[in-house]
């Protein structure tokens, strides 16, 4: 028997989810339903820096597990023939702070390199800042990777299906198990309020020699500086709250003005574009298998949406544990037709 699943979303966190569903489980058939694609997703507008951020209760030892493993995934494909056209690389990162650390993130032993920055460094490079890591650290430039991870998820025979879903009963009859993969979306369509925006704003500006940084201050990311090969992503802004998704002329002002701060070429560097995404804030990020009651059917949904500021960083991770609880949701289903 063939059973159908429902993977509703394709950001980054449904393509890899649908991909590994349909690499780990057998006699599957595998649909994406979405309302949007690559490139009108958050997730494609992204630099795609491996850096826990924004998780804010999941479990630190959850972070761990799956940013391990989107590290080793990432890793994989950066040392094979494939990482320029999926938008895999590697590049050095300061992370800087205003107060002195007491202790290294939990994270510390998973990118290479890492590091504390000495005083030299951060007196020449990065005046004001009191400590800080230095690492080596992997990116998945979403426009590139989404595209090539849904080339080898069509390629195993997934279909692709564009549609708004305003309730889960528009499909509840078609598919054998559903799983959300909504991002921000999973509010009104679950009705889970306990998602919420994070509004960003990432502004390209043209520059070549910029090396990437992130800074925090009284406890708030101030800036960050994602180099591309003649650019560089300018952001810093996570506005709890705010649903606004065009971009703000103030804001990118207020974006630029921190980032020239931490490093003064961009105070006269040429801004190529503007870009404003929501991320998926939740207070922790769910990843679970329910029986759901959808009108007058009992439904198996699994759910693995609330990414926050991580979505990039965590997916391979947490899309292997949704495909482990589709297989448990597809036993379940039939253990009950014995
Ligand atoms: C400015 C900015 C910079 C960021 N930088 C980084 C970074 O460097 N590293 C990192 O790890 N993370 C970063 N993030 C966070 C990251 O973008 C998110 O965590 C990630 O994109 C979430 O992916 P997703 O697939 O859940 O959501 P999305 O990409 O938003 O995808 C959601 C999908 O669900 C679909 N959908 C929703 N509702 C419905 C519906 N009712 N019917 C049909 N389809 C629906 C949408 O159409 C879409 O296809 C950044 C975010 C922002 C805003």
């Amino acid at each position: 028997m063939v059973y159908r699943v429902c993977v509703v979303g394709a950001g980054i966190i449904g393509v890899s989810t649908a991909v590994n569903i349909l690499e780990s489980i057998p006699n599957v058939e595998v649909t994406i339903l979405a309302e949007k694609f690559s490139p009108d997703t958050t997730s494609s507008g992204i630099g795609g820096l491996w850096l826990p951020y924004l998780a804010k209760n999941t479990p630190q030892e959850s972070i761990y597990k799956w940013g391990k493993t989107t590290w080793d995934h990432m890793m994989a494909i950066l040392r094979s023939p494939y990482a320029d056209e999926a938008g895999i690389h590697l590049k050095p990162i300061y992370d800087l702070f205003d107060v002195e650390l007491d202790k290294d993130p939990f994270w510390k032993d998973i990118p290479l390199s890492y590091r504390r920055c000495n005083q030299q460094e951060l007196d020449s490079l990065f005046p004001g800042y009191v400590s800080g890591f230095f690492f080596m650290t992997l990116f998945c430039l979403c426009r590139l990777y989404i595209p090539w991870l849904m080339k080898r998820y069509q390629a195993r025979g997934g279909k692709v299906l564009k549609q708004s879903l305003s309730s889960l009963s528009e499909i509840a009859d078609l598919y054998d198990v559903i799983v959300m993969c909504t991002g921000l979306g999973s509010h009104h369509l679950l009705g889970d309020k306990e998602v919420y925006p994070i509004r960003g704003e990432l502004v390209k500006v043209k520059s070549s020699w910029t090396i990437a940084t992130s800074a925090e201050k009284d406890g708030v990311l101030q800036s960050y500086l994602l180099p591309g090969i003649d650019h560089v992503f300018c952001g810093g802004l996570a506005q709890v709250d705010n649903w606004n998704e065009q971009s703000d002329p103030k804001d990118v002002q207020g974006v630029l003005e921190k980032c020239a701060q931490l490093v003064p070429s961009i105070k006269n560097a040429k801004v190529i574009s503007s870009w404003a995404g929501l991320r998926p804030g939740r207070s922790s990020i769910r990843l679970e298998k329910e029986n759901l009651r959808i009108e007058t059917t009992i439904k198996k949904v699994v759910h693995n949406y609330g990414h926050g500021g991580s979505g990039a960083t965590l997916h391979w991770g947490c899309a292997q544990d949704a495909a482990q609880l589709v297989m448990q949701s597809i036993q379940e289903l039939n253990r009950s037709k014995l």
